[in-house]
């Protein structure tokens, strides 16, 4: 049994003096893969050659971030399209709504959202949910889109219980990360309602760091402070909460 990192973005310039060292030294705490979300035409080619490089270590996604969305949303998505028989995309991420820094573009969001909720149902593949200040537009969009075969999950999820037990509904996993570790998050109060197994786990490095290490950039082996958390605050052992997630996260990309 091992852990997989649901999110994160190791093909960055962050981690290119280190990155090798890196994965290795997460491999030794037990964290095997790591699926890697894209975030726009700038990044999907070392994206895919990192998997290249990495086989059964490193899994592709493909999909423009909603801060990635401009006017030209449309062009962008085409050239994007062209890239996906270049590798075997395991999802479609990470792709959204996200209205806190700027609500320019938000119908070009809404708009470029729903076209890639198109791939999604098209190639039968899993989608990854960025989602800030923008629940209920992402929620109101997929409860019209969404079939019955529509798979996914709120990345980064740091929303409410009343939130979270939407997501479950909708059948979407709460994706995890360094959030639960940090102080007035709230999100340790709304964990403890929800199902391990409706949760997968995740860094989002080189962002988002755990406790002790908030604010300084986040690294593969720090996903062992988030899985060990979650022990805590569910009073299980490592082994059957790695167990779960192991299980959650096959069954939502590796089906
Ligand atoms: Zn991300």
């Amino acid at each position: 049994m091992f852990i997989i990192d649901s999110h994160i973005h190791l093909y960055l310039n962050d981690f290119k003096k280190d990155r090798e060292l890196l994965i290795e030294k997460a491999k030794r705490k037990n964290i095997k893969q790591f699926l890697l979300p894209n975030i726009d035409l700038k990044t999907i080619d070392d994206l895919i050659l990192l998997c290249k490089q990495y086989p059964k270590t490193c899994y592709p996604m493909i999909g423009l971030h909603p801060c990635s969305v401009k006017k030209n949303y449309s062009l962008v998505l085409s050239q994007l399209m062209k890239k996906i028989k270049l590798s075997n995309f395991i999802a479609i991420g990470e792709i959204g709504i996200d209205l806190y820094w700027d609500k320019t573009f938000i119908e070009e969001q809404k708009a470029a959202f729903k076209i890639q909720l198109d791939w999604a149902k098209k190639w039968k593949l899993p989608i990854v949910i960025h989602c800030r200040n923008s629940f209920n537009e992402i929620y109101e969009i997929l409860k019209e889109e969404a079939d019955e075969d529509l798979k996914g999950v709120f990345h980064c999820f740091g929303g409410t219980l009343e939130q979270a037990k939407k997501i479950i509904e909708l059948n979407f996993y709460l994706g995890i990360g360094g959030v639960l570790t940090f102080k007035n998050s709230g999100l340790e109060e709304v964990i403890k309602h929800i199902p391990i197994e409706n949760i997968i786990i995740e860094t989002d490095a080189p962002y988002l760091a755990p406790s002790p290490y908030r604010g300084k950039r986040n690294l593969p082996e720090y996903l062992i402070i988030i899985a060990q958390k979650l022990c805590d605050i569910k009073g299980i052992s490592m082994n059957m909460l790695t167990h779960q997630l192991y299980k959650n996260t096959k069954s939502l990309f590796f089906k």
